[in-house]
């Protein structure tokens, strides 16, 4: 049976969270497949970069699929909607964005990739959406809809008229940080002089605790990749970002494990894993 990996994220960069996971899965011969719900057309433009409100899409595109070919990912997805922007903002109610869009439309949209790819294990934020952000709460919604539809001969029946079959996944995980990362990263820009970001208070406060994590995995022989495929976004954060200031060894340490919370499983499965298709 082939082995399938199916991580669903809302923007370029999210996939961040997972990009270890994701280089050591699709090396071992892992069928890996990043559906992202919009372009990232909200966010701020680093300093230096050639981009205009009007051409982010397009130029987050272009690193996305930078990103995407650094981890060895073989399939990249976009759902085509737009970036809502932070909670708030006008953004929010433009008609194309995936705020605005009809939830169970888009877990069609998600559902249709799952029954092509047949994903045994789907990763997707957690109900908080890391930091609140409004796109990661409609995709934890528009994917758990879809993780539990896709199965169902009954859902979306439309699809199954092309060749697409139902295909019932076994596994969800949400990737979490581990919480003292985030409380030393907080630290570390107090040190060097920067302002904590509301974001990450959010994320920091979003945090579950260390018992929370039931999935741990060493893609310590990804850091030098993960960092590689990070500086691909360069116009979320530019080389003097603090993120490219962690010195190297304490980069090295944190980025050497990647951490989930299982959310669901139909196989049976142990306390502590550090494998996502360990009992597949
Ligand atoms: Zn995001």
């Amino acid at each position: 049976m082939q082995k399938s990996l199916m991580a669903i994220f809302a923007h370029p960069d999210d996939e961040q969270l997972v990009s270890g996971t994701f280089a050591n899965y699709a090396a071992s011969g892992v069928e890996t497949t990043l559906v992202i719900a919009t372009r990232g057309e909200e966010g701020e433009i680093a300093p230096g970069i050639n981009a205009t409100s009007e051409t982010l899409g397009a130029v987050r595109e272009e690193e996305m699929r930078c990103a995407t070919t650094k981890l060895g990912i073989h399939h990249l997805h976009f759902l085509d909607y737009r970036d809502s922007g932070m909670v708030g903002t006008a953004a929010n109610n433009y008609p194309r964005s995936l705020h605005c869009a009809d939830l169970l439309g888009v877990s069609a949209k998600i559902a249709e990739l799952i029954r092509l790819y047949k994903p045994q294990v789907i990763v997707t934020f957690d109900p908080t959406g890391v930091y609140s952000h409004p796109d990661h709460l409609r995709v934890h919604r528009a994917a758990l809809t879809a993780f539990f539809l896709a199965g169902d001969a009954n859902a979306f029946p439309e699809q199954l008229q092309n060749g697409l079959s139902p295909w019932t996944p076994l596994k969800l995980y949400y990737p979490v940080w581990r919480r003292v990362w985030v409380q030393l990263f907080v630290i570390f820009l107090r040190l060097i002089g920067q302002s904590v970001p509301e974001f990450l208070q959010t994320l920091l406060d979003n945090t579950p605790p260390n018992s929370a994590i039931t999935t741990q995995l060493d893609v310590s022989a990804y850091v030098q990749i993960k960092r590689e495929a990070l500086l691909c976004h360069a116009s979320q954060s530019g080389p003097d970002a603090p993120v490219h200031q962690t010195p190297t060894p304490v980069w090295d340490y944190v980025m050497r494990t990647e951490t989930f919370v299982r959310a669901y499983s139909a196989v049976v499965s142990t306390r502590s894993e550090r494998d996502l298709f360990a009992g597949i």
